[in-house]
């Protein structure tokens, strides 16, 4: 295999796999073939593509191999790459529209660095090394890496041992001298089909009774007994449909999938984590710090749903209206706090004891917990200025090609001078983002994604002070003493 180093390189990489994918009950012989696939790959693509165009924005410099490498794949080693990531990431959600998937690799790998180094600190084993080998071999071939960490879960009351199915939270199912066979299945798999390798992760705190379900390992998404199958979206057959009229996002889209492992072999050299069940809940901290405030990637969605509500206003004639900007800047805002909140805890990391760096826990938890509001927020004032007819136009065809044509044209215009298949085009850009394909995107995986909305609030909870809190104003009131 060559180094990947652009778009073109990357697509060639991942052709003729022998992957096994179903969708709609078919077996998918070839993902970048399909037509409701397709615009997932070229969102992951568009990661390389950026690197190209702005390399100081998208790529860094690999420790290990002195190689320029994605920004996607490195480890930050100060605040200021912590920043670089969230910069790229909104940048990216402003040329997509959507989820370009390739977060989760690189804020697990940027956990694995600090806590394999702390369990080797610990059990005298070598997870740091073996990582930092596999790390090695990612940045000398400039691949994708996914983070499997979210189990199916079966009773969300009990924990994996005391599961009715045992298979529910994926677990080690043999130990060989050479390394474990693994069975179960991650849901919801963010970019899988469109990676080189994957990194499995417990999903949750474990206890001393699930060490076969403390297990941390690299597997090449191609290998032997692992079956995808592929998440609908809303409204993904309107790929599929002549002339793609109705898409509203003409080029990307995110994509998810159940991933089931069948007895799937990690050998030794691969394994981060074997049983040392006490690190899951560190580690499932760490991702989440990292990947919570990767969600300002919605910050960039957003950029672009806000564009199209400030464009309908345009197009239906209103832009001058008092209301419709004071709703443009309300979007803004919400949108801006959401960036505002993910940048700020990168800018107030702190250094790890394996020496990368970590953002801020509490400001990455308000930067997800504002994500999971904001994001509907923006879309219900989207709506809101595109009109009903978001909800209610006639097919593509109809439009463009049926016998009503020239008579929807003629009834769909809005403002002189502009066309009506324009008002369309971005009044589907807006169903698309808010009820459609990018709505997964937008508002599903804001909410769930990185963890549900109480995920954050437990986790503001434990990290604020609030004794500190009542001294201040038990203090100012006179209740207790100043110091002098
Ligand atoms: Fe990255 Fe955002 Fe997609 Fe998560 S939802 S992988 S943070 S683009
Ligand atoms: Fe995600």
């Amino acid at each position: 295999m060559n180094k990947i180093t652009d778009k073109n390189s990357y697509l060639d990489s991942i052709k003729n796999r022998n992957l096994k994918i179903y969708l709609m009950g078919e077996l998918i012989k070839e993902p970048l073939d399909h037509p409701i696939i397709r615009p997932s790959v070229e969102a992951m693509a568009e990661t390389y593509e950026l690197a190209v165009r702005e390399p100081e924005l998208a790529s860094a410099t690999s420790p290990y191999t002195g190689e320029k490498i994605n920004r996607f794949l490195h480890i930050a080693e100060s605040n200021e790459d912590l920043f670089l990531q969230n910069k790229m990431q909104r940048k990216l959600g402003q040329l997509t529209g959507t989820c370009f998937q390739r977060c989760v690799g690189m804020d697990a790998f940027n956990a694995l660095h600090s806590v394999t180094f702390e369990i080797d600190e610990k059990h005298n084993t070598e997870y740091h090394k073996n990582f930092i080998n596999f790390l090695t071999e990612m940045h000398k071939y400039n691949l994708v890496i996914g983070g499997a960490m979210t189990d199916v879960k079966g009773d969300r009351s009990k924990l994996p041992h005391e599961q009715e199915d045992e298979d529910v939270y994926l677990r080690i199912v043999k130990r060989t001298e050479d390394g474990v066979y693994v069975k179960g299945a991650k849901a919801h798999q963010t970019g899988c089909i469109n990676s080189h390798w994957m990194v499995v992760m417990p999903t949750l705190r474990l206890s001393d009774k699930d060490t076969d379900y403390a297990i941390v390992g690299a597997i090449p998404v191609d290998a032997e007994g692992i079956t995808y199958i592929y998440g609908r979206q809303s409204c993904d057959t309107r790929s599929m449909e002549p002339g793609e009229y109705d898409v509203g996002n003409k080029y990307f889209a995110g994509q998810e999938a159940m991933v089931i492992f069948d007895n799937v072999f990690i050998p030794n050299e691969y394994i981060f984590m074997n049983g040392e069940y006490e690190f899951a809940s560190m580690l499932v901290e760490r991702f989440t710090t990292y990947h919570r405030r990767s969600y300002v990637c919605k910050s960039g969605v957003g950029d672009v749903l806000i564009g199209a509500a400030a464009t309908i206003a345009e197009y239906n004639g209103v832009e001058e209206a008092s209301h419709i900007k004071d709703k443009l800047v309300e979007m803004n805002k919400l949108n801006e706090t959401i960036y505002a909140t993910g940048i700020a805890s990168s800018l107030q990391g702190s250094s790890t004891k394996s020496g990368n760096f970590i953002n801020d826990d509490l400001l990455a938890n308000v930067c997800k917990q504002h994500v999971t509001k904001e994001t509907y927020e923006i879309g219900r004032i989207a709506q809101d200025l595109a009109g009903g007819l978001v909800g209610s136009m006639p097919s593509g065809i109809d439009f463009n090609e049926g016998t009503m044509s020239e008579d929807l044209k003629k009834y769909l215009k809005g403002k002189k001078d502009i066309n009506s298949e324009d008002r369309v085009k971005i009044l589907r850009l807006i169903e698309n983002m808010t009820l459609g394909r990018n709505a997964v995107a937008y508002l599903t995986e804001s909410l769930h994604g990185a963890g549900s909305p109480q995920a954050q609030r437990v986790q503001i909870r434990r990290r604020v002070d609030i004794e500190e809190k009542k001294d201040f104003a038990k203090k100012l009131s006179g209740i207790i003493e100043r110091e002098k």
